[in-house]
């Protein structure tokens, strides 16, 4: 009987006794971490919660007509971008496509190498392939992204 006790409460405290509740500047809601991003560079927080986030990223792209992309460093029109939950996505389409095929075939050939294909092939020189040997893992995430 008092393990059947014991054991909700530790799970239920387990999970609360990290969580620290941020007030976003926007919705003046508090909030816990899991609620926000958090700025690659530095790894602070962004004082809007996501979905308040989500939400100034949809206004800020309304009347904008370009946008850089971080990968191939140049300026586009706004349609040459997806669109997910109505703000662009931060790579362009041309270099989010460039980043999924070269994703699936690092894929393709990590599965013929781990099958013991030695001469599988990656998207480079097998040469480079054998020493350094790049996971999927290492790629951008591509889907859902739209982050600025
Ligand atoms: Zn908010
Ligand atoms: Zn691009």
């Amino acid at each position: 009987m008092s393990n059947q006790v014991a054991q909700p409460a530790a799970a239920a405290i387990a999970p609360t006794a990290n969580v620290q509740y941020f007030l976003c500047i926007t919705c003046n809601q508090h909030k816990p971490a899991t609620d926000y991003n958090f700025k690659k560079s530095d790894g602070s927080r962004y004082p809007t919660c996501r979905v308040c986030n989500q939400a100034n990223n949809v206004t800020f792209w309304q009347d904008k007509q370009f946008k850089f992309c971080d990968k191939c460093r140049a300026f586009k029109p706004i349609r040459k971008f997806s669109t997910y939950n109505g703000a662009p996505s931060m790579h362009c389409i041309k270099c989010h496509c460039a980043d999924l095929t070269f994703k699936k075939l690092t894929e393709d050939a990590d599965k013929a190498y781990n099958n013991g294909n030695t001469t599988a092939q990656y998207p480079w020189t097998p040469a480079v392939a054998n020493t350094i040997r790049p996971q999927a893992s290492m790629f951008s995430k591509t889907v859902g992204g739209g982050k600025r």
